[in-house]
Formats: C-alpha cells, sequence, structure tokens
C-alpha cells in the first residue's frame, strides 16, 4: 500500500540560512545576506538594502527548495522528496534515483521475461545458474528470513504464487496447488557464494522478490541520495519509505492506512533516519464466495493468509522492513510480535482482521 505523507508547516531556519549562502548572486559580496545588510546605517540606505536583500532572496527562494516526484515503476506508486539547494542538482539526483528503480526492476521483476530473475526461474531446475552477486546477494538474504521466520518469509512461494492472477480473479486450482505445494520451501534454493551460482533442487521451483525487492530498492535510492550530500529526504515505493533527516523542522510523518477505508488512517508514525513498510490484504485482491484473494502467501497452504488485515513495520533499513512487514502478516499478531519483540531497534503496528491494533513492546509503551 501507498504511505501517506503528511503536509508540514515552514522550513526550518537553518535550511533557509543554508539555501541563501549557497546561492552564487551572494557570493561575490565576499559575505553571506545577514552579513550585508546592514543594522546601524541611515534609515534611507537601511531601506536600499532590504530592498537588495529580497531582490535577492525571492529568485533564491524559488530555486532552493524540497522538490518531489512520482513516478509508477515497479507496479507501484515511487514517490521521491527532498531538500537542496540547487534546483538541478535535485532534479538530476531525482532522475537518478528513479532511473535506479527501473534497473532493479529490470534485474528482478517476474513480469519481465528478459529479467535476470526470469532468467533463473527459466533453468535453475535444470543445474546451476550464473547470478550476478547484487541479485545472489538479495537472495541470501531473503533466504536468512526464512530461517528467522521459521519459513513464513520464503521466496519460493512463487511455486504456487505464479498462479494467481488477482487483476483478472484466478487463482490455482486445486490440482495445481496440489502439484506446487512441495516446491515451496526455502531449502530448495541452493546458493554457492564461490561461484556466484544459484540452483533449484526440485523441477516446478519459482521464486519472486516482490516481499522484498521494493525496500532494497528505496535503501538503493537512500544511498544515492546520502552520497551526494542530501541530507533531508524520503523515498517511498508503494508501501516502503525510508527517510533521513527531517521534513521542514520536524521529524517526517508516515501514515498507516485504515485497511477498509482508504481515506482514513488510523496512526501517524513521526520518523527520522528510519524506514517504514506496511504490508496489507487490500491493495492486491479480488473476492470469490466471500473469501478475499490477496497477495501475501502462507508457504504451507498455497494461500492467502486471513489474521490480519495489515502490518507495519519500522526499522532501520527498507530491505529488513519489507521482508519483515510480509512475514509478520504471515505469522500472525502472537507469532509477529514475539518475532519482532526479538529483534534489536525493530518495531510493529499490526491491524488484525477485528480491526484490533497490536503494538510491539517499544511501542506499547509509548501508547
Ligand atoms: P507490496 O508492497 O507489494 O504490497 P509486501 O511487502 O506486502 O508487498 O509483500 C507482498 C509481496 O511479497 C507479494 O506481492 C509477493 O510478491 C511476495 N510474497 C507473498 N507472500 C510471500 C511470502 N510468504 N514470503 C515471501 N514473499 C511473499
Ligand atoms: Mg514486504
Amino acid at each position: 500500500m501507498n504511505h501517506l505523507l503528511m503536509p508540514q508547516p515552514s522550513y526550518p531556519l537553518n535550511l533557509l540560512g543554508t539555501q541563501r549562502l549557497a546561492q552564487p548572486a551572494w557570493r561575490g559580496s565576499g559575505k553571506g545576506p545577514h552579513a550585508t545588510c546592514p543594522t546601524s546605517r541611515p534609515l534611507q540606505q537601511l531601506a536600499y538594502f532590504i530592498a537588495l536583500c529580497i531582490l535577492f532572496a525571492l529568485p533564491l527562494d524559488a530555486h532552493a527548495d524540497w522538490h518531489r516526484q512520482q513516478a509508477a515503476i515497479m507496479g507501484t506508486a515511487i514517490d521521491v522528496e527532498l531538500w537542496h539547494a540547487d534546483t538541478e542538482q535535485a532534479r538530476s539526483l531525482t532522475q537518478s534515483v528513479l532511473d535506479e528503480m527501473h534497473r532493479i526492476d529490470n534485474l528482478m521483476s517476474t513480469y519481465k521475461p528478459d529479467s535476470e530473475l526470469s532468467f533463473i526461474n527459466a533453468n535453475a531446475a535444470e543445474g546451476p545458474v550464473t547470478v550476478s552477486t547484487e541479485l545472489l546477494s538479495l537472495i541470501i538474504r531473503a533466504l536468512d528470513y526464512s530461517v528467522i521466520t521459521a519459513g513464513a518469509f520464503d521466496i519460493t512461494y512463487a511455486s504456487a504464487g505464479q498462479y494467481y492472477d488477482y487483476r483478472n480473479g484466478i487463482k490455482p486450482s486445486d490440482r495445481q496447488l496440489q502439484q506446487a505445494l512441495p516446491a515451496i520451501n526455502y531449502r530448495h534454493v541452493k546458493i554457492d557464494p564461490k561461484t556466484s551460482t544459484i540452483e533449484f533442487m526440485r523441477q516446478g521451483v519459482r521464486i519472486d522478490l516482490g516481499g522484498i525487492a521494493k525496500g532494497y530498492a528505496v535503501d538503493r535510492s537512500m544511498e544515492i541520495l546520502r552520497n551526494a550530500g542530501v541530507e533531508n529526504a524520503i523515498v517511498s515505493a508503494g508501501g516502503d519509505s525510508r527517510v533521513i533527516g527531517k521534513r521542514r523542522d520536524r521529524p517526517w510523518n508516515v501514515g498507516i492506512r485504515h485497511p477498509r477505508n482508504r481515506d482514513s488512517i488510523v496512526s501517524m508514525i513521526p520518523l527520522e533516519n528510519s524506514a517504514i513498510s506496511t504490508s496489507g490484504d487490500y491493495e492486491r485482491y479480488f473476492e470469490e464466495g466471500g473469501v478475499r484473494y490477496h497477495h501475501i502467501i502462507n508457504p504451507g497452504t498455497g494461500k492467502s493468509t486471513h489474521e490480519v488485515h495489515s502490518s507495519s513495520i519500522i526499522g532501520a533499513v527498507a530491505t529488513d522492513t519489507d521482508a519483515l512487514s510480509t512475514s509478520v502478516f504471515v505469522l500472525g499478531v502472537a507469532e509477529g510480535l514475539q518475532l519482532i519483540n526479538s529483534l534489536p531497534d525493530t518495531e510493529a503496528v499490526i491491524i488484525d482482521s477485528q480491526g484490533r491494533m497490536h503494538y510491539s513492546a517499544g511501542l506499547a509503551q509509548v501508547q
């Protein structure tokens, strides 16, 4: 689901100062704008200087600003917002982020037949397939999550998951499901880091990184921004967001949606230098015979789980919060909270199927 960003008032003073000082118009004087505005001169001169300050300040303010761009990539809504003193730089950085999202999509999408992931799915059951270190590393991280969630997070869910088409209301037949179920098991995926290869130890195994790739793309994007010196920014890919610094003088605020009312927010989470991911049963689904078939699958059954409506995880980086939001959704309230409470600097907000909210230990204290 998309996170909602809430509007915030007024710039922080230090940012305003930075944007004026950064402008070339003031550099010629050898002094900053505040230094050139006199305090002990005749009134006329003062008025002149104030006018001059405004003259320069107006166009400067129009350039040094928050920059926001939205796009649709990886089948989801991308939202990038950052503060930068230079409009051109901001534009080019935003473009770099969108390019990175496209690059990752081209590498990891199961919808693109020529992606590296599709090549693995088509060939890894026949023997070891050589994989880029980047993709291999993310697969290894996903397999680690299978271990710590006792298989609730399992990228081989796709062995059955490939038969769902939520847009067209299609689900696997009982026969398809029966055949696919034995192929769902992360232990069927063999990795050899030395040769950088992956192999499926059984026919019918498919993998899909939909539960972790968007978080990874958000983290990569944030690295691009941070390496370029950006200090205040948010990058969102659907339900995965990461922030650095602040928005104006306050923490970023990310809203958790009501799972049955799109326009309503159930909780606002203030964030600084952290990530939040939400998995919900309301973004991709169809209903049949009173049952909601949605995109989060219990690897044990090959079917959607129904104990919770949404799970939101707050942590340091989006790759982890993304994998964990999917994991906790599958684990349910009790086991999900147990897992989150065992992890350092990680919190959860879960909305169960009765609409009740549950908080991890660190958040329960501040409720
Ligand atoms: P989204 O942001 O697309 O809603 P989520 O983080 O909520 O994604 O994860 C849902 C996606 O994770 C599904 O679309 C699917 O690709 C993948 N997925 C579904 N079930 C599992 C599972 N048990 N383990 C790992 N990945 C899963
Ligand atoms: Mg996820």
